[in-house]
């Protein structure tokens, strides 16, 4: 197994503690990786700054030359880093390369596209006798740091965009799902120019928090939870830095009399209980109005009901375990908490076992002030409340913290039209929910964060708008 670091073109062990990485489907370690040394992200952060000067001078066809040998490096070993991808999060086979695998590649590939894109919107003579360009260019050395729960595709976002752009980059996977990264990073090291992509392992608050800190980096940018995002905001406000934050969600998925229940209970069942329910578009805050609700109830319920928990490699697993021991032991908090106000319909217990599983669970008749309709729960859990009319589900779904993904389920175009407009989310699905696209940005409002990942708008958290006035 791959344990070392990428640091100025050089595979290098750390030289601080062992971490130990886990099987989430069996408790048992497989893995004792080094995290980097306080001179190791030192130096990370230094090899990014020096090959800034020259990385950011390339033009956007060799840096999409760059971005297409990634995917093709990716394409080449995918059975692999989707094994590593398995092992570290659980995550059933084959689903996990047939259905991330071909995001993760095409996320470098659209990149490789988009960086051929990026120019300034105006040439003209605003002032007699002076010509003013606009510029686009890379806003410098990237800090860069990936959750747990995509390991491999949420690190694909963080590096095609910022490469794209020009930044060179220091990464930091989650310590608790590093293995896919780190192989990544030795396939890599070849492929691009020395210090133009580091990545180092180690915990959040000792090894991110000093490369978030680090005078060099220029622009910060984190997938994670809102505490992560707060101490990024602090580390930028120090130095008055670029800051780009995807945080959690809590998504509302609003439910009309008129919907397809059909459809919405299908989609509920993939979408929701994918990944064990960690996805922050999770579709879980299931708002129905009151004269569908018990058929929305009965109908999700049977969907998951049938769904089928077990081992990443056991035949026909749908869902496999939850990431981690003390992950799995906070969802399950969630649901103990609400059984006062609410009724748990489907599931509600850990697994059996020495894995960390959770069933997938269904809590019915939730208030909608509840803490388990607030708060992200990050795990196979959906609730359901009712709701009287679309205002009223606009209401509170806009009265809610997290502002990431929303979904609208109705026939009704003016209903859909409406609603779509007014939600204050970053991506609101109109009869569907969650369906991710490289074109389209996935984009955070309110507590969620700010800016995007994928689509061409990704390249903004990297890039400074410049105005240069020539005079004749
Ligand atoms: P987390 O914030 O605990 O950890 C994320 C990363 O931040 C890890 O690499 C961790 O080591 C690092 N980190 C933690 N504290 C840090 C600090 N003080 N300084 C620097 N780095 C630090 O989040 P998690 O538990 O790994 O992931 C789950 C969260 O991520 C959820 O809230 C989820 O919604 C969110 N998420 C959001 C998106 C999105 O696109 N909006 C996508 C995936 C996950």
């Amino acid at each position: 197994m791959q344990t070392k670091m990428l640091i100025n073109g050089e595979m290098t062990e750390g030289t601080g503690a062992a971490l130990p990485v886990l099987d989430p489907a069996t408790g048992a370690e497989v893995a004792r990786i080094a995290e980097a040394g306080a001179e190791q992200v030192e130096a990370a952060a230094r090899a990014a700054h020096e090959a800034f000067e020259t990385y950011r001078l390339t033009t956007p066809g060799e840096r999409a030359a760059h971005l297409l040998a990634i995917a093709d490096v990716i394409e080449a070993n995918v059975e692999e880093l989707a094994e590593l991808e398995t092992l570290d999060v659980g995550k059933p086979w084959p689903m996990a390369r047939d259905e991330e695998m071909p995001l993760v590649i095409d996320t470098f590939r659209f990149m490789a596209g988009a960086a051929r894109t990026m120019g300034g919107s105006a040439t003209a003579e605003y002032v007699a006798g002076h010509t003013s360009m606009i510029r686009r260019d890379p806003i410098g050395p990237v800090a860069s740091i990936a959750p747990w729960n995509y390991p491999l595709m949420m690190a694909s976002w963080k590096i095609a965009a910022p490469l794209a752009a020009g930044c060179t980059m220091v990464l930091k996977p989650s310590e608790i799902t590093p293995l896919a990264t780190l192989r990544l990073a030795e396939l890599l090291a070849d492929v691009l120019p020395k210090g133009v992509f580091n990545v180092i392992h180690g915990r959040g608050p000792s090894v991110g928090d000093q490369l978030i800190n680090d005078a060099r980096m220029e622009g910060i940018s984190i997938t994670g939870s809102p505490a992560t995002g707060k101490a990024a905001m602090r580390a930028a406000s120090e130095k008055i830095r670029h800051v780009h934050l995807e945080l959690g969600g809590k998504a509302p998925v609003i439910v009309l009399d008129d919907a397809d229940v059909g459809a919405l209970a299908e989609t509920i069942r993939f979408g929701a209980f994918f990944n064990a329910g960690q996805d922050c578009a999770q579709p879980c805050r299931i708002m129905v109005q009151a004269g569908i609700y018990d058929e929305v109830l009965k109908a999700v319920s049977d969907q998951v009901g049938q769904i089928r928990i077990g081992g990443p490699r056991a035949e026909g697993t749908e869902m496999g375990p939850i990431v981690s021991a003390e992950q799995r032991d906070r969802v399950a908090g969630f649901v103990e908490r609400a059984r006062d106000g609410a009724e748990v319909a489907v599931g509600g217990g850990t697994g059996e076992g020495d894995g960390f599983f959770y069933q997938p669970t269904v809590v019915a008749n939730v208030d909608n002030d509840a803490e388990i309709a607030r708060s992200e729960v990050f795990g196979p859990v959906v609730t359901l409340s009712r709701i009287k009319d679309a205002d009223e589900a606009l209401r509170i779904a806009n009265a809610g913290d997290y502002g990431l993904a929303s979904s609208v389920w109705t026939r009704d175009l003016s209903s859909a039209m409406t609603l779509s407009a007014r939600l204050r989310y970053g991506m609101t699905w109109v009869n569907t929910h969650g369906v991710p696209t490289p074109e389209m940005p996935w984009a955070a409002m309110k507590g969620s964060g700010t800016g995007c990942d994928m689509s061409v708008y990704a390249l903004d958290a990297y890039t400074a708008v410049r105005h240069v006035m020539v005079a004749y």
